[in-house]
């Protein structure tokens, strides 16, 4: 029987689009199974599971799961609850899913600094993360442990301050609170463990985290071609952001200039192109990358 690798990602919520675009990237097609709790890849031995975010690394540390895409803060609170326990690692963070844990309270308090914490109640559904926050800062306070709605317990008498996930401060706002300081930050990221696998289960790991290592280089990359002048060559290729061996090639019948073409692994900004012109380049052309496996 063919092995099948298993992948999860959340079921239905702001890291679901995400890393299902990124699977397609990889260039993995799958067919939605009729319930949405399995999708079957149809060009891979690959299942992607559809589950809540906070089971995802431990279905990965306990090798139900080959793969999984979570925030760095549920993983982070997860391996916190229990460390020995606790067998997954990160591949690679993502790029998407970026969003800050941080303290915050009453508008009306007029915040100094973290000893300010020291004695109070704070209200968090990341009580891992907040306690050892707290330790390295050397302060004493109660963790409150909620599940939902911690913007609200202030106002409910539950906690003085909270210690919640922040993106924009609207929701912070609307309940009179101010954010404080930034607890941990977070963005998604991919998780496997170290399980013994056979070899071809193996390779086919490999194979997607190479693809993906690769997605996320090209979302930067450009591939620019352009002329220059053989005597200012230097000063050209030097502007090239992130650039490590660009192709000079001559041009028939032109000895004064040379072509230059080169993969720029950082964004080209309008600035960049400006001075490559100043420094006597002409043509320029900036391409975007499709894929890129190096
Ligand atoms: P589930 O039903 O899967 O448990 P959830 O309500 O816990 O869903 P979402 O709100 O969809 O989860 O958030 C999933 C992840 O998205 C978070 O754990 C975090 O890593 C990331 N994220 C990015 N921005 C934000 C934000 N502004 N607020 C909350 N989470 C965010
Ligand atoms: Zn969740």
């Amino acid at each position: 029987m063919e092995e099948r690798l298993q992948i999860a990602i959340q079921k239905s919520g702001r890291l679901t689009d995400h890393s299902l675009d990124l699977l397609n990237r990889c260039g993995l097609k799958y067919t939605p199974g009729r319930d949405k709790l399995l999708y079957y890849g149809e060009n891979m031995p690959v299942d992607i599971l559809l589950v809540r975010d906070d089971d995802i690394p431990g279905l990965v540390s306990d090798g139900t799961c080959d793969l999984g895409i979570a925030g760095q803060n549920v993983t982070s609170e997860i391996r916190n609850k229990n460390p020995s326990d606790y067998h997954a690692h990160e591949v690679t963070a993502l790029d998407f899913g970026h969003c800050k844990l941080m303290t915050a309270g009453p508008v009306t308090t007029n915040y100094q600094g973290v000893d300010m914490l020291s004695g109070s109640r704070i209200a968090t559904s990341y009580p891992g993360i907040l306690r050892e926050y707290l330790k390295c800062n050397n302060i004493e306070a109660e963790v409150v442990t909620l599940t939902g709605s911690i913007e609200i317990a202030p106002q409910l008498g539950k906690a003085d301050y909270i210690c919640d996930l922040v993106s924009s401060g609207a929701t912070l706002a609307a309940n009179k609170l101010a954010p404080w300081d930034v607890v941990f930050e977070s963005e998604a990221a991919l998780l496997t463990n170290s399980s013994e696998r056979t070899p071809t289960k193996q390779a086919l790991i490999d194979k997607i985290v190479q693809r993906v290592q690769g997605v996320l280089q090209v979302k930067e990359s450009k591939y620019i071609m352009l002329h220059a002048p053989r005597e200012n060559l230097k000063a050209v290729t030097d502007l090239l952001p992130g650039s490590e061996f660009p192709t000079i090639l001559p041009i028939e019948g032109v000895s004064d200039k040379v072509v230059v073409h080169a993969v720029c692994r950082e964004t080209i900004f309008w600035e960049t192109l400006e001075s490559l012109k100043s420094a006597g380049a002409s043509s320029i052309l900036v391409l975007p990358v499709e894929k890129m496996l190096v």
